[in-house]
Formats: structure tokens, sequence, C-alpha cells
């Protein structure tokens, strides 16, 4: 796989060297004439694959229609999406805005809001994890908190304190009277697909209630049916006040949404939030698709019926080649498997043969493909990547 950097763009990205013309589904079409099974979606934000009939209808109409008009007037789609979302959710209301970071700040100024509406304006810092990613603004940089991404942009933003990952104790150990919220990601995804058990998630609930602290879940990546439940903290008994979403729920088109609960909503009075793009008709014709999909009967139930098939692949995978292989890890549709080589290598390779999977921390190889893959898709997946770790053996063996 040949990395690129582009004339004329900011070198942040290192870019496989490949064109995609269109995409059908599951696949993407290249200009070097290949076809190219997606099991990345555009990094779990193409929920419904690519062109699907549905979506690309809604935005069409859409578009004939009206793009912009901005919060000074009402928006009826904006209105009925937020509307959708609280009924299958926790929430009493949304604030919609462009991007999963974009996501986390309000999340952040709306947890410190809450406090300071409350009385306590000295409770204002937020308990993240380790090996969590919130995204590339600053706020959810110092969330994150990861060294390398932090270097060379301070001064860092305060007030997070971050603790062990999948740790009651190390939660309840940074509590103090300044604590505001805590805040994580039901699977840490970029961090190297490792959930958050429903044990651990359900005890960090009781220590939220008892210190009065907001619980804030990060479900930019694992939320709209990626884990198998329309949101990743359903797999837990315990309700979070806060919740974040972009990627999936656009199913390609920008966007992000806040969603929080009663006691939060009450404090975010006229002025302390807005954007001008927040819940454009365009963005938000593209939620109400992707929701009018993914809620119908029986879609739900499919994504765990595939999960299921994708994770008995996965661990036949690691039983046929146990060198390259140690576990599978995630939920769902967000899938790893924890490599016993370098996980870039095997993703070159699979590229190479025609599979795009993408990294994730502690050297995991990891699987995202589209809501809409069947066990026909994932068959293809795993017989590529068995191929690809064939060779791998080989070669090693040779050297
Ligand atoms: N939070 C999580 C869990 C993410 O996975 C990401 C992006 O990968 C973000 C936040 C940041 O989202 P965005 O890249 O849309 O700003």
């Amino acid at each position: 796989m040949e990395k690129v950097f582009p004339d004329h763009l900011l070198p942040v990205y290192h870019r496989a060297d490949v064109a995609f013309l269109y995409g059908e589904g599951p696949y993407l079409f290249a200009a070097n004439g290949r076809r190219y099974l997606d099991f990345v979606a555009g990094i779990a934000v193409s929920s419904l694959g690519h062109n699907h009939p549905y979506l690309s209808g809604a935005l069409k109409s859409q578009v004939d229609r009206l793009l912009h008009v901005s919060n000074l007037y009402r928006v009826p789609e904006q209105e009925r999406l937020a509307r959708r979302l609280c009924e299958n959710s926790f929430a009493h209301s949304v604030y919609f805005c462009n991007s999963g970071a974009e996501s986390i700040e309000g999340a952040i100024k709306m947890a410190r809001r809450t406090h300071f509406g409350e009385g306590n304006e000295s409770r204002n810092r937020i308990i993240t994890m380790q090996q969590a990613f919130h995204g590339r603004t600053m706020g959810a940089l110092a969330a994150t908190g990861n060294p390398k991404y932090l270097e060379g942009f301070g001064p860092t933003p305060g007030g997070f304190d971050q603790v062990e990952a999948n740790s009651v104790d190390a939660v309840a150990g940074a509590i103090s009277a300044r604590t505001a919220a805590v805040m994580f990601e039901p699977v840490l995804a970029e961090g190297g697909i490792l959930p958050i058990s429903g044990q651990v998630f359900g005890e960090i609930r009781k220590l939220c209630d008892r210190h009065d602290l907001l619980l804030i879940v990060d479900e930019v990546q694992t939320g709209i049916c990626r884990t198998g439940r329309l949101f990743g903290h359903q797999w837990a008994d315990a309700r979070p006040d806060i919740m974040t979403l972009a990627k999936g729920l656009g199913g390609g088109v920008p966007i992000g949404a806040i969603c929080v609960s009663e006691r939060v909503a009450k404090h975010m009075i006229p002025g302390t939030h807005g954007s001008t793009f927040s819940g454009n008709p365009l963005a938000m014709s593209a939620g109400n698709a992707v929701l009018d999909v993914v809620l119908a009967p029986g879609f739900i139930a499919g994504v765990e019926r595939v999960s299921k098939h994708l994770f008995a692949r996965g661990s036949a995978l690691i039983e046929e080649f146990p060198h390259l292989f140690k576990e599978t890890r995630g939920r769902g549709l967000l899938f790893g498997l924890k490599c016993q080589v370098p996980n870039a290598d095997l993703v070159a390779a699979a590229f190479d043969a025609g599979l795009l999977c993408h990294i994730a921390g502690d050297n995991v190889l990891r699987l995202l493909p589209p809501l809409i893959v069947t066990e026909d898709h994932v068959n293809e997946a795993f017989e590529i990547l068995r191929s690809v770790a064939s060779v791998y053996e080989i070669k090693a063996g040779e050297v």
C-alpha cells in the first residue's frame, strides 16, 4: 500500500494512494479499476453502506427543497430527529452539531454549566479514561489526554483527571469536591476496542449518583447500532446524563448530537451554546433517513446476527493462525483482532488484496463494516484475511 501526501493539502494524513469513484452497499470502486470490500465504512460513518437508495433519495429530495436556514427559525426536520432520539433513549432534549469533537466540547460545557446552574461552580473537573479518544479540538484533546496528540499544542485546557480504564476503584479514587462528571466511551474504540463491562458501567453510575456527578457517554463511534444496540450504553443497565453522537447518525453527512437529561437541559438557556450549521436541514434529513432504516423492525436483530457470525469467524481465524492473532474484541460490528505481528502490516496486505480494514490502539486490527453487511460479506472479508495471514506466515517462515 503506497502512502501519499497530495500537493496543497496539509500533510496531516498518511493517505493510501487510491481514490474511489463510487460505492454500492459495502463495496467501493476505485479509479484504478479495482473493487474493494469496505470494512472501514469511513471510520464507522457510512452506517448504511454506500449509495443506499433510501438515504440517497431522502438527501436528493432535501437538496431540491432547502439546505440551510440557521437556527433563527424553526427547522422541522431538526425537531423530528430530536424527538425520535429522545423517544428512543434516556434523553429529554438534543442539541445538534457538526462532528464528534464538537459534540464532546458541548458535553463538557453542559456538564460544567449544570453544576454552575445548581450553585456549584467549583465542580468543573471531569474524570476520563486512559486509552480514550474524544477528538482533536482543544477540550476534546485535553479529555483524551494522549501526550502524542497534545505535543506542541499547549497550553492544554485544564479540568480533566485521567484514570485507568475499566476500573471502578480508579474512578472512585479520583472523585473530589471539584468533580463534575465522569466521561467514557462504552467501548474504547481508538484505544484498542476495549468494552467497558456492564458491571463497571453500573458501579460508575452508582458512584455518580452517590456524589451527584453527571455521567457522560461518548457514543460518537458506538452509537446508532454499531454495537448491536441502538446505543452502546444499552448493553449496561445504566442510564447516562449526557450522550454524544456523530459518525453513523448521518450515514456520511457531517453531523453531531448531544443528548441530555432534563437536569442538564434546564441549564442550557438561550445564548449558552450555538453554532451556525447546528442541525441544518440537510444533515437532519440524513439523520432521519438513517433512523428510518435502523429503527425498522428486524434491523438491529440483523446486526446482532451478523455480529455473532463475525466473532465466530474471528475466533476461527485465531485458531488457524495463533502466531498472528491473539483475541477477538468488541461488540456488534465494532470488532477488533488483537495482533501478535504489526497490525499495520496486515491492514496494508488486506488493502492490496481488496479488503479495507483499519488499525486501533494496542496493536489491534479493526473491522467496522457498514451495518447493512450480510454473513456472505463477512465470509468474503475473512477469506481475504485468511489469504493475507497465510502469505504473512509463509514470508515470516522464510526470514
Ligand atoms: N469520540 C470518539 C469515541 C471517536 O471515535 C471520535 C473519532 O474517531 C471522536 C470522538 C471525534 O470525532 P470527530 O472525528 O468527528 O471529531
